[in-house]
């Protein structure tokens, strides 16, 4: 029977393996969410690539001045320009922090920018570049820059000088720029305007534009906040117009670097490396990570309990199948007896009939003092007969269908007739009998006879049990839809490990008994809708209660 139950192991597996097929299929789709969004922020990223190299093409072609015609000339003038506005912007940052007073040369970022301040005396340091008039407007405030371009002489290169009127007066700062170091500020200047147009974006942590050498252009953000060093054109040589994408992080923000070469008129000029910052994609991932997570694991809960309930109801639907069997194996042996004994009872009733009228006539005989036979050993020979004949009806009514005749009854009325009974059973000597009834009668539906039967088998136990000594009581209570019959002794009570047998067909602790009483009993009032249990049992007396349902009205 137990292998009837589907393994519940088998089941606890299946849950497991279901919770870690939704956790796998999460882990793929946020897998493939990633690859989508990675690749949203590729294509951003790329675009500003392009974006910065057209720029930076735009820059070098600016650069690019080798003609002499006008257009090359203007250019040439654009890029003054350029420089010109990054000395003005350093020279009024110089003005806020370098004392007004300050003389001497001044360090300043830029290897091709040489600075010195003058602190008073113009003419001393300026007189050999710039004309006396233009020294002394400068002097007076009249003119607050002026600039001078040197040719180049035999033992110096060419250089640019400007020099800049202190604000609050009266030292001068004067920067220097060799036209050998020209070209290369220029350009990291112009890369810098190239950088400063992406600055602003929201999503961009950095941008980094180098040169073929690799060495930084322009840089969006101060290395110290970006904390990752800038890319290697090598790394990217060879790889052709190819882009080079990394998931990293910059700091504490999740970023993914699109680092490609920077190609100006077919060749690679240097490298522009794009950090845009994905942390929305990881938070994104990391909530549908958690939901993932969390349904696998809520899913396993209640597969588990489900597995849990399917076993707890096949355990049941097998007890109850085994009750069942139990019952119907129970019935057929019963039916097998009941047969038997209908039979053996029929053969056995005939010639008992016959006896019974021959020791009545033998009864009446001897009472004519005839002496046949002594009147005690008639008075013996009828009560064995008369024992003999209930054995036969306790067979025949095991084995007979219960059809019942059901009547208006008084409760009071068979219970009264069934103490009556007890007391001729008993005799003189025996048991009191003593009945405890309402004053108002007990109304019940019910077959009289088989009701006076199951009572006159718990009285009759009641009896045995007192063995000749003490008292049997018959009680009725009414109560609202039922009404309670207690039958009590004062005899020496069922032990325990007699009471789970006691309604059982054939058990039995006495000599004599069939075992049949308490089965007959229950099968009747059972079949009247009511039940007959144990009630209290001790050393001192037992109680049988009978439950019957009152009449309606
Ligand atoms: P029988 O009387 O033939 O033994 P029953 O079915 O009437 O069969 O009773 C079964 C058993 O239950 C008895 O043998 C006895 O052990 C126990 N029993 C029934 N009624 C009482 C009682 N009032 N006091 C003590 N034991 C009882
Ligand atoms: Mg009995």
């Amino acid at each position: 029977m137990a292998d009837r139950v589907v393994r519940p192991v088998y089941l606890y597996a299946l849950a497991g393996v279901v919770a870690a097929l939704v956790l796998a299929s999460g882990a793929l789709q946020i897998t493939r969410t990633k690859r989508e969004l990675v690749s949203i922020y590729e294509g951003s990223a790329r675009s500003l690539a392009d974006g910065a190299e057209q720029l930076v093409g735009q820059a070098l072609s600016m650069l690019d001045v080798s003609g002499h015609g006008p257009a090359d000339a203007a250019k040439a003038f654009a890029l003054d320009d350029v420089l010109l506005d990054y000395l003005f912007g350093l020279a009024a940052d110089l003005d806020r922090t370098l004392p007004s007073h300050a003389s001497g040369d001044v360090r300043v970022a830029d290897p091709e920018v040489s600075l010195r301040a003058v602190g008073g005396d113009a003419a001393k340091t300026l007189g050999d570049a710039f004309p006396m008039h233009v020294i002394r407007s400068l002097e007076s405030g009249e003119q607050t820059v002026a600039i001078r371009r040197l040719p180049p002489a035999p033992d110096r290169p060419g250089r640019l000088l400007v020099v800049f009127r202190r604000h609050p007066g009266p030292g001068f700062l004067v920067f220097t720029v060799a036209d050998t170091g020209r070209p290369a500020l220029v350009k990291r200047l112009l890369m810098q305007d190239v950088v400063r147009v992406f600055r602003d974006r929201h999503d961009l942590l950095d941008l980094i534009v180098v040169d073929e050498d690799g060495r930084v252009l322009a840089r969006a953000q101060e290395e110290s906040v970006s904390k990752v060093p800038p890319p290697q054109v090598s790394s990217l040589t060879g790889k052709g117009h190819q882009a080079v994408v990394l998931l990293t992080r910059h700091g504490e923000t999740p970023a993914l670097d699109f680092t490609r070469d920077l190609r100006f008129r077919g060749t690679t000029v240097g490298a522009a490396r794009v950090s845009v910052s994905v942390l929305a994609m990881e938070k994104l991932l990391a909530t549908s990570r958690r939901w993932t997570i969390l349904l696998s694991a809520l899913l396993f809960v209640v597969g588990f309990a489900l597995v849990r309930l399917i076993v707890w109801r096949q355990e049941r639907t097998l007890m109850r199948m085994r009750e069942m069997e139990e019952e119907i194996r129970r019935r057929e042996e019963l039916s097998a007896l009941g047969e038997m004994a209908a039979g053996v009872a029929h053969e056995i009733r005939n010639p008992l009939n016959a006896i019974s009228m021959g020791l009545q006539s033998l009864a009446l005989e001897g009472g004519e003092g005839k002496g046949q036979g002594s009147p005690e050993l008639l008075e013996t020979m009828r009560r064995e007969v008369a024992r003999i004949n209930r054995i036969v009806n306790e067979f025949l009514s095991v084995s007979r269908p219960l059809g019942l005749h059901v009547e208006a009854l008084n409760l009071n009325d068979v219970v009264d007739h069934v103490a009556g009974v007890l007391r001729q059973t008993g005799g003189d000597h025996g048991p009191a009998v003593r009945v405890d009834l309402p004053g108002s009668p007990v109304r019940v539906n019910g077959d009289r006879d088989k009701l006076t039967q199951a009572l006159l088998n718990l009285g009759i136990n009641a009896l045995e049990a007192c063995a000749g000594r003490g008292e049997v009581t018959m009680r009725i209570s009414p109560q609202k839809k039922r009404v309670r019959i207690e039958v009590s002794d004062t005899g020496p009570g069922v032990p325990p490990e007699h009471q789970p047998g006691l309604f059982r067909p054939h058990f039995t602790t006495k000599e004599k008994g069939l075992g049949l009483g308490l089965f007959i009993a229950q099968r009747i009032v059972q079949t009247h809708g009511g039940s007959v249990a144990l009630g209290e049992t001790s050393q001192r007396g037992t109680t049988m209660v009978l439950t019957l349902p009152v009449a309606d009205g």
